[in-house]
């Protein structure tokens, strides 16, 4: 699927055809996104979603010694206020004591400059960033103004390079362009792999013997890629290390929270590991079509049947089943001793999860498997080819609702009213949602703590006990807000302005 060519990587949009708007059971939405007639789905109604640039924007800023540049109106880069302690702290925890978290600049383009061109300010910009700051790149993220304007930002880029040293790498990652924010995550690595991976760029997409024969090489070094993502704690990182040194494997972790320089090596190793298919197929895919690196994309370690299956993909790989089951034979026995005296807490408990398909998938599948809890509804952002792995437990389950949905609180208020779960795990926006509804939350992921491999579900699951055992503060704001939402509103179908294919709006 080489797209290293084109200056701008297609959007999810056209290049996976997912479904971002469905409410039903999970057999009609795995079916339906085989056929492909999801895709086309949308609502008559719909409130804000996200914005690719934020995403982006977020995904670059974690690189240290880079600084990132939003090319548009300065309130296109505000998301970034709030994230830049949380990035420092990030790099701090990795060993950088240099860290200084986002550096990021606006060339804060007002009306006068939407008539004339804003590619001057996106100059000055540059040098500005190279003078203060002497980073190793700068990230250029294209906003919308710009793009409708027609600012050519690879031209501004090619010009200056050769008078600055930082690898100058333009993000085409307008939030207008695309219905699913997950693209900002190939436009980040677009940008990688064209400018990163040292003047590469060009690199045709290798023979199929070739591939073979460099497979062949890097399997012998047992080093890999361990890729991570922008939320991961370095907590959960440390773990999915552990457990790959564990079978005999040495790990590099790319791409957050790793400086520019040791991205060379990333094309050295004999896997690339990926955590989550959202975040990595458009990487892993190029890695291994330019230069020859393998890749299991299956699933992401969260609940013992996941990590059981992600560690066992990577085994298999090396030759290295019998080691990596005896590892989890051993883990999987200490796992459960410590769980046995949290159980009765999540007797006769239902929980509702929402969050990218990977992790909701998995996390639902975490909830019943190993705590024993039901889980009466998901709710996915988008949902496409990689999904079905990580919601077999639940196929033909009709008593779970399924929903794919970016944001939409309106249709989350409404499940969560017919469906009043004991708890909801969501990510920071739906969870205030879930609590004002009197419904104790858990964060389905931060970067302070563990959720991943079997440290994460013995963490998840104290951090369940105690929320169910006080649930005070929930319920006391469930009884004292009150929601926008007309009490008609919840009589209502939550599904009542999801358009089917064909449908009219
Ligand atoms: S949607 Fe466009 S204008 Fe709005 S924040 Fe994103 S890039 Fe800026």
């Amino acid at each position: 699927m080489s797209y290293l060519h084109l200056k701008v990587p297609p959007t999810r949009d056209t290049r996976l055809r997912p479904c971002n708007a469905y409410g039903g059971s999970l057999c009609n939405l795995v079916d339906g996104q085989k056929t492909g007639c999801l895709s086309a789905n949308g609502r008559s109604f719909t409130q804000a979603t996200g914005c690719q640039l934020t995403l982006s924007m977020g995904m670059a800023a974690s690189i240290p010694n880079t600084v990132v540049i939003y090319h548009g109106p300065v309130g296109c880069g505000a998301g970034s206020l709030a994230l830049s302690g949380q990035s420092k702290e990030s790099q701090l925890a990795r060993g950088n004591d240099d860290a200084v978290g986002r550096v990021w600049m606006s060339t804060n383009l007002s009306e006068v400059d939407i008539v004339s061109g804003g590619e001057k300010k996106l100059e000055a910009a540059i040098l500005e960033a190279e003078r203060r700051f002497r980073p190793h790149a700068i990230f250029i993220g294209n906003t919308c103004v710009p793009a409708i304007i027609g600012d050519d930002i690879d031209n501004v880029a090619t010009r200056l390079q050769h008078r600055v040293n930082a690898r100058i790498i333009p993000l085409h990652c307008e939030g207008f362009k695309t219905r699913f924010v997950a693209t900002a995550y190939d436009i980040v690595y677009h940008g990688i792999l064209r400018y990163l991976l040292n003047g590469e760029r060009d690199r045709e997409p290798i023979l199929r013997d070739e591939a073979a024969q460099i497979a062949y090489e890097q399997r012998a070094k047992r080093t890999v890629n361990l890729l991570n993502v922008g939320s991961m704690g370095y907590v959960d990182e440390v773990e999915l290390v552990r457990l790959l040194n564990a079978i005999g494997l040495e790990a590099n972790v790319y791409p957050c929270f790793t400086s520019p320089e040791k991205f060379v090596k990333v094309k050295d190793a004999a896997l690339s590991i990926s955590i989550c298919a959202t975040h990595d197929d458009y990487f892993v895919e190029h890695l291994k079509e330019h230069y020859g690196v393998p890749y299991v994309l299956n699933t992401i370690p969260i609940g013992t049947d996941n990590v059981r299956l992600w560690l066992l993909d990577v085994a298999d790989f090396f030759g290295l089943r019998e080691e990596a089951l005896k590892v989890i034979a051993v883990e999987e026995a200490e796992l459960n001793k410590a769980l046995a005296p949290l159980k009765k807490a999540f007797e006769g408990k239902t929980a509702f999860v929402s969050t990218g398909e990977i992790r909701a998938g998995a996390q639902a599948c975490m909830l019943e498997n190993d705590l024993g809890m039901k889980v009466v509804g998901i709710r996915a952002h988008h949902y496409d080819e990689f999904g079905e792995i990580v919601f077999e437990s639940f196929k033909g389950r009709e008593d779970v609702a399924i929903n794919v949905a970016a944001n939409q609180p309106f249709e989350q208020v409404n499940l969560i009213d017919r469906l009043k779960p004991d708890v909801f795990l969501g990510h920071g926006n739906s969870n205030v949602w879930a609590a004002k509804q009197g419904v104790p939350t858990l964060p389905i992921y931060g970067p302070n703590n563990s959720y991943l491999g079997y440290k994460g579900v013995f963490e998840v699951a104290t951090r369940l006990e105690r929320i169910l055992a006080n649930p005070n503060w929930y319920n006391t704001l469930g009884e004292t807000v009150e929601l926008p939402y007309k009490k008609s509103w919840y009589e209502q179908d939550p599904y009542a302005y999801i358009r089917q294919d064909g449908e009219a709006a």
